[in-house]
């Protein structure tokens, strides 16, 4: 086991235009695992790749457990690597797919079998050792893949939207039996994903990347709970974080022609930087679970229409209008309501994050 530490990293491919990663230092600590998530061409798999020696960097360094790796070749970092693709061998068995790095090694013999029975009790595969890969189904195929990489007892373990082949139950059941086993490992893990359900739920930590850049690390649910930019909210959590445009007025928050009280902080800011008379501008950010519906006529809340009724089984997703202003509201499935019916919201005050909307960066 070991930690990696990364510093600085730039990296532009031939032709590219913009940087694929820009100034990219992270620490992953040892034994942590460790998701990078963003969307598609934000520079994951750059980055990872740098990591295992498959690309190098323009600039800046990585070392694993102390050692600057930055320049060997991936042979000499220590470190296994699990792709999307299964890669693993058509015309070998199970057993001599898993063994294949060991054997590369010379291993000795009765070691190199003590690992691979090893692993393939760890990852249920020892009925099917004798079985080729085209006897497989989709999730043993990865559990090979997995099983080959874990033999090595390498420092890190990398691994590239090792779930992407699978269909969505399979990849449900093997994303908890991979967080078992990783869990048992105890192997520092840097993991790729543009998947934030699977982020969520596997990582110690996240790593949100957008255009070549972090920009946010820290625990999955403060990312989820507490994003740093609206991008972060927009882009963790299904349905993503619900934004709306408001303005700050003597304490108030007013989103079209509706008020409810504002937080000290932003009337504070709004006081300090002398709002004129339309208020401070806000993006104002809330997730569908925070927001309640409250008794209609009350003269609470703030009104709204109802679009859209979508029974989940586990809850109700209204889809609703808000002074021209489109939100998602999560209500328990007993709740039944229909298409056009009014509404009176109620977003949890503690819930609420704000945003600049111009920067987009989180306001606090
Ligand atoms: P995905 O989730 O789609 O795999 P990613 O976040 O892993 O995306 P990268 O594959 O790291 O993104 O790509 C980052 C940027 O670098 C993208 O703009 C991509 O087009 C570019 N890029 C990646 N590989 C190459 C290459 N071999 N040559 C040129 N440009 C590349």
């Amino acid at each position: 086991m070991a930690d990696i530490e990364i510093r600085n990293l730039h990296k532009t491919y031939p032709g590219g235009t913009e940087l694929a990663t820009n100034d990219v230092s992270l620490h992953v600590d040892q034994g942590e695992f460790m998701v990078l998530l963003g969307p598609s061409g934000c520079g994951k798999t750059t980055l990872l790749r740098m990591v295992a020696g498959l690309d190098l960097p323009d600039q800046g360094s990585i070392r694993i457990g102390g050692r600057d790796v930055t320049y060997l070749p991936p042979q000499e970092r220590n470190l296994s690597m699990v792709f999307q693709s299964y890669a693993v061998f058509p015309h070998r068995k199970v057993r001599a797919n898993i063994a294949f790095g060991l054997a590369m090694k010379k291993v000795p013999k009765d070691e190199l079998e003590r690992k691979v029975a090893w692993a393939a009790d760890l990852l249920q595969l020892t009925p099917y050792l004798d079985r080729y890969p085209a006897q497989l189904s989709g999730g043993q195929r990865q559990r090979v893949a997995v099983a080959r990489a874990i033999v090595m007892d390498a420092d890190v373990l990398l691994m590239d939207e090792p779930l992407s082949n699978l269909d969505a139950l399979l990849r449900l059941d093997f994303r908890a039996e991979l967080k078992k086993i990783v869990q048992h490992l105890g192997t520092t893990t840097l993991y790729v994903t543009h998947d934030q359900v699977e982020a969520m739920s596997l990582s110690d930590r996240v790593a949100v990347m957008r255009k070549g850049r972090i920009v946010q690390l820290g625990h999955p649910i403060t990312v989820y709970e507490e994003p740093a930019e609206k991008f972060v909210g927009g882009f963790i959590g299904s349905p993503p974080m619900n934004f709306l445009d408001a303005a700050v007025s003597g304490g108030e928050l007013r989103i079209g022609d509706q008020r409810m009280a504002a937080p000290a902080f932003l009337t504070e800011s709004a006081h300090t930087a002398g709002a004129a008379n339309g208020g401070m501008p806000v993006t104002m950010g809330i997730r569908a679970e925070h927001i309640s519906l409250v008794g209609e006529g009350t003269g609470a809340g703030l009104e709204a229409r109802v679009e859209v009724v979508e029974p989940l089984g586990h809850a109700t997703l209204l889809t609703v209008d808000l002074e021209g202003q489109r939100l998602k509201v999560q209500v328990p499935s007993t709740v039944r309501l229909d298409p056009d019916q009014s509404v009176a919201l109620r977003p949890d005050p503690e819930a609420l994050r704000f945003f600049d909307p111009e920067t987009q960066m989180g306001l606090s």
